[in-house]
């Protein structure tokens, strides 16, 4: 491979933008060569060097239904032949926005009503918002590793070490979430729990649930290592916030419109009270919402709580979701099925390969996202306890090796597929693996 014209344009890119674009405290990018988009199609991007990818990272979740997706750029651009790709909302409004209601509605099982935001960060503050008004409640608790949006009340922190203190979140230089600047303040508006460990949860309540407004969880921690939830653990949350009249609420940023039509809480077969939503609902562009319960949701309604925001609900946006749901509604949800089916022959390619080579590697997740956890034997990791024997260096030069071998994948070990993956794909991607485990 060929990367003169990415060294080139990367360091120009480095004296165009001091730390880049979204920073984070450890690289997900694996070399500190950019590659350069020439274009891009499909599950493939091609750069400007002549090379040739396979995409698994998808823009870190949006890309659901491939790239440049000839329904999806049509629909675009017949929007922005007609209106601006933005309208403020307030005198102006499309007949776009109700289709879009309907259908959200109709597919994400919490969504008795919608609010619509930008980003997922944004979604979620303005949950924590909400939840806020309607317990006349002040704590959200959360999960250790999992990951909401980069506001000062809920980026990083690790869970408080102290059992006599209360289980807010600490800043450590550990911390790979950790920023400064944050005020300090922030830190004690989130009680930070151990994931999957319910009897914490029910002690926390017991303690603090006259304070606790909302419980916000992924509802698998992709943002974790793909930690999934013990059978029966959101059974019991939900019951234990009922118990205590706190919201709960799932973060769906990544598994919506990811993991099926109607999200994680579908799949699962257990409604939340509240959930945000952003990256694939709307293939691309930037879109973000809340859903929930009428009785939360309403407090919009007479203006007693506030969501204000000049892009929210934008017409390209909307265009955006709304091709994107047509593509993944059609037959029944066709795009799944193949998803699954593409997902699970990698999957058991990658088993068998690591299998010969005596490598123990847990593949996990559900469709459209999963994660290989190189030096875990378990059949499913559902605890840090469970991550003791990662092999995090491992995982990198995997990820390393794999992108030189034309093989993009997002960091932390997830490969995230798409309506557009096709045999040919995988097989690429499998002959890829197979080389990659050479070298390691
Ligand atoms: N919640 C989850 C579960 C996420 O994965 C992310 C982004 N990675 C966010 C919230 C924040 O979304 P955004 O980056 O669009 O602000």
């Amino acid at each position: 491979m060929s990367n003169d014209r990415n060294e080139e344009l990367t360091a120009e890119l480095k004296k165009a933008y001091i730390g880049g674009h979204s920073n984070l405290k450890v690289d997900i990018s694996v070399t500190p060569m950019k590659i350069f988009i020439d274009r891009m199609e499909g599950a493939r991007v091609y750069d400007l060097d002549g090379n040739e990818y396979v995409d698994y990272m998808c823009a870190l979740g949006p890309i659901i239904i491939g790239h440049c997706h000839p329904e999806y750029v049509r629909g675009l651009k017949t929007c922005l032949d007609k209106m601006s790709p933005t309208i403020g909302s307030y005198v102006l409004a499309t007949e776009m926005e109700i289709e879009l209601a309907a259908k959200l509605k109709k597919h994400i099982p919490c969504a008795e009503e919608i609010k619509f935001a930008v980003t997922g960060s944004e979604a979620v503050q303005l949950a924590i918002r909400l939840a806020r008004a309607y317990t006349e409640k002040r704590y959200v608790i959360r999960f250790s590793g999992h990951y909401h949006g980069w506001f000062d009340n809920i980026i990083g922190l690790l869970m408080n070490s102290d059992p006599a203190g209360m289980p807010f979140g600490q800043d450590s230089p550990r911390d790979y979430y950790g920023t400064k600047g944050r005020d300090p303040d922030a830190i004690k508006q989130t009680f930070i729990l151990p994931w999957n460990d319910i009897e914490a949860v029910a002690d926390c309540l017991e303690k603090y649930g006259d304070q606790v407004a909302m419980v916000h969880c992924e509802p698998i921690a992709y943002n974790h290592f793909g930690l999934m939830p013990r059978p029966g653990f959101l059974e019991k949350l939900k019951e234990l916030c009922e118990k205590h009249n706190v919201v709960l609420s799932f973060d769906e940023v990544i598994t919506g419109f990811r993991v099926g039509l109607n999200g994680a809480q579908g799949k699962m077969g257990i409604t939340p009270h509240m959930a945000t939503f952003g990256k694939a609902i709307a293939g691309g562009m930037p879109v973000a919402l809340v859903a929930g319960k009428r009785d939360i949701m309403k407090l919009l309604e007479d203006r007693s709580v506030l969501g204000p925001g000049t892009f929210m609900g934008y017409p390209l946006g909307a265009a955006a979701s709304l091709e994107t749901i047509k593509i993944l509604e059609k037959d029944d949800g066709a795009v799944y099925r193949e998803i699954d089916r593409l997902q699970q022959k990698l999957i058991d390619g990658f088993d068998e390969m690591n299998r010969s080579k005596g490598i123990p590697i847990c593949c996990q997740g559900t469709t459209g996202a999963f994660v290989i956890l190189p030096g875990v034997e378990c059949e499913v990791a559902y605890t840090d306890e469970d991550l003791a024997s990662l092999d995090i260096k491992l995982m990198v030069q995997l990820q390393q090796i794999l992108q030189a071998e034309g093989v993009i994948t997002r960091g932390g070990g997830t490969f995230y597929l798409t309506a557009a993956h096709t045999e040919a794909d995988i097989d690429f991607t499998l002959e890829a693996y197979a080389r990659s485990l050479k070298k390691i």
